[in-house]
C-alpha cells in the first residue's frame, strides 16, 4: 500500500520445495494461495524452500518459476531463497536458545529406537520418530549433533476449510528438530522465520502440511511472532488412492496446455468451470469470483 504506510491487510504465499517440478497435486495448492490472495485484493509472494540443497536438483527451482509463469501465476515480488537465509534461521535458533526453549540434542535414530525400546514402546509417527527427550536434562557426554524445540504444549487453531483442529505436540510430535544434524536448517524454522520476515497474513497450502500447523505456531509463540491464518487445501490423489507426490514419482505438469491444467487444478478445489477462456489471464480472472464464492461456503464452518 504505497504511501499510506500501512502493512498490507493480505500476504499469501506459494513456497514449493525444488526437489521437483511441479505436478498436479502442487499447482492446486499454487493456484489455491494465488486466487485466496486475489480474492482479499493481497499480495502474492513465491518462495524457494531449498534449505535441503542435496535434494534440489539444480534448476528446478527456475523451472518451477517457469511452469508458474506459463500458468500466469506470477509472484508480486521478486522470490525469497531459503538458501541464502542461514543467518536469520541462525538468530532465530540463538532467541529461543536465550529463551531456554531449544537445546542441542546428541541422539542418533537408533539412540531414539533404543529410548522408546527401553520403555517398551515401538510406535512411529508417519516416518517420524517422537523425541522421548533423552537430551532435555543435558547431552550426558555425548557430542551435540541437532538443535531441538522444546515442545510441551497441545495446541488448537482453526483452519479455513478443515475447521477446529487439534494436536498435542508433546506427545504426538515431541520435541522436534530444528537445526538437523546434518547441519541443515530444519522445515519448521526456516517456515516460521520467513513467513515472520516477509509479513505474511495467510498461508494457503495442501493438506497434507496441515500436521505441521500446531507445530509452527508453538515456534510463532516462543518467538513473539504473530500467527497467520490457515487454509489447506484438497490433495490430488494418484490412481492408487495415494496421495500424488514428488516421492512418488508424480509426473511434472504437461504445460503444452496450461489452461487444461489450470481447470484439472480447479476441479479438485470445488471451482466451476467458466466458460471458454481466450487464455489463462481471462480463465484467472473470472476463477477469482467463483473461489470468493469457494471461500464463503467455508466461513459457515467456522465456530
Ligand atoms: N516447502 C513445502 C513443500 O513444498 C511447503 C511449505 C509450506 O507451504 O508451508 O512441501
Amino acid at each position: 500500500m504505497p504511501g499510506t504506510g500501512a502493512a498490507p491487510r493480505y500476504i499469501g504465499r506459494f513456497a514449493p520445495s525444488p526437489t521437483g517440478p511441479l505436478h498436479a497435486g502442487s499447482l492446486v495448492a499454487a493456484l489455491a494461495s494465488w486466487l485466496d490472495a486475489r480474492a482479499h485484493d493481497g499480495r502474492w509472494l513465491v518462495r524457494i524452500e531449498d534449505v535441503d540443497r542435496p535434494r534440489c536438483p539444480p534448476g528446478t527451482a527456475e523451472l518451477i518459476l517457469g511452469q508458474l509463469a506459463a500458468c500466469g501465476l506470477e509472484p508480486d515480488e521478486a522470490p525469497w531463497w531459503q538458501s541464502a537465509r542461514g543467518l536469520a534461521y541462525q538468530a532465530a535458533l540463538q532467541r529461543l536458545v536465550d529463551a531456554g526453549r531449544a537445546y542441542p540434542c546428541g541422539c542418533t535414530r537408533s539412540d531414539i529406537d533404543a529410548a522408546w525400546a527401553a520403555r517398551g514402546v515401538t510406535h512411529r509417527r508417519h516416518a517420524e520418530r517422537v523425541y522421548p527427550g533423552t537430551c532435555r536434562g543435558g547431552l550426558h557426554g555425548k557430542p551435540a549433533r541437532a538443535w531441538r524445540f522444546r515442545a510441551e504444549s497441545v495446541v488448537s487453531w482453526h483452519d479455513r476449510r478443515l475447521g477446529a483442529q487439534q494436536q498435542d505436540v508433546g506427545r504426538e510430535v515431541g520435541d522436534f528438530v530444528l537445526r538437523r544434524a546434518d547441519g541443515l536448517w530444519a522445515y519448521q524454522l526456516a517456515v516460521v522465520v520467513d513467513d515472520a520476515e516477509q509479513g505474511v497474513t495467510h498461508v494457503v497450502r495442501g493438506e497434507d502440511l496441515a500436521d505441521n500447523t500446531a507445530r509452527q505456531i508453538l515456534l510463532q509463540r516462543a518467538l513473539g511472532v504473530a500467527t497467520p491464518s490457515y487454509l489447506h487445501t484438497p490433495l490430488v490423489l494418484a490412481a492408487d488412492g495415494h496421495k500424488l507426490s514428488k516421492q512418488n514419482s508424480a509426473r511434472a505438469l504437461d504445460l503444452r496446455d496450461p489452461l487444461a491444467a489450470l481447470r484439472a487444478a480447479a476441479a479438485v478445489l470445488g471451482l466451476a468451470d467458466t466458460a471458454a477462456p481466450r487464455d489463462t489471464a481471462q480463465w484467472l480472472a473470472a476463477a477469482v469470483p467463483a473461489w470468493s464464492g469457494i471461500i464463503a461456503g467455508f466461513a459457515h464452518r467456522s465456530p
